[in-house]
């Protein structure tokens, strides 16, 4: 998705829930599918403090609750105590590693896990399956 295509299904979204696409949402919208990798509510916010931009964390944080419901981000736990989020991509799933030292993040791929994990699970009889796998390590820096 482009910013323009992107824009749009957020305004969509904040339409069906009767919420106005305000000039705040607008900004974090921006920075946030602008920004590189995973981030947390506290990172983007001092990012927009530091791009000259007066936002409250509160707004901050429901905004990009707000962009998971629209399917806009991903969140993802790092067993930070916190929640970060991604830009959902067109590119492959992929999971997470951190280091258990100094909480580099990298993105693995796990061949066939969707699969494997949707197998089982309709096993057992469920459907609209989730799931969030925790992998972490030493990287190669420390
Ligand atoms: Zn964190
Ligand atoms: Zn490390
Ligand atoms: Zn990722």
């Amino acid at each position: 998705m482009n910013l323009e295509e992107t824009i749009k299904v957020y305004k969509d979204f904040l339409k069906s829930k009767g919420l106005l696409y305000t000039q705040p949402r607008e900004l974090i919208l921006k920075e946030a599918t602008s920004a590189v990798g995973h981030f947390s509510a506290d990172e983007l916010t001092s990012q927009m403090h530091k791009n000259g931009i007066n936002i409250s964390r509160a707004t901050v944080y429901r905004t990009l609750a707000s962009m998971i419901e629209a399917g806009i981000l991903n969140s993802v736990d790092f067993g930070h105590g916190h929640i970060h989020y991604e830009v959902k991509k067109a590119k492959k799933y992929h999971e997470h590693i951190t280091c258990k030292k100094c909480g580099a993040i990298c993105e693995i791929q796990i061949e066939n896990l969707a699969k494997v994990i949707n197998a089982a699970a309709a096993k057992a009889k469920f459907k609209h399956v989730e799931y969030a796998i925790r992998v972490s390590g030493v990287c190669k820096n420390c």
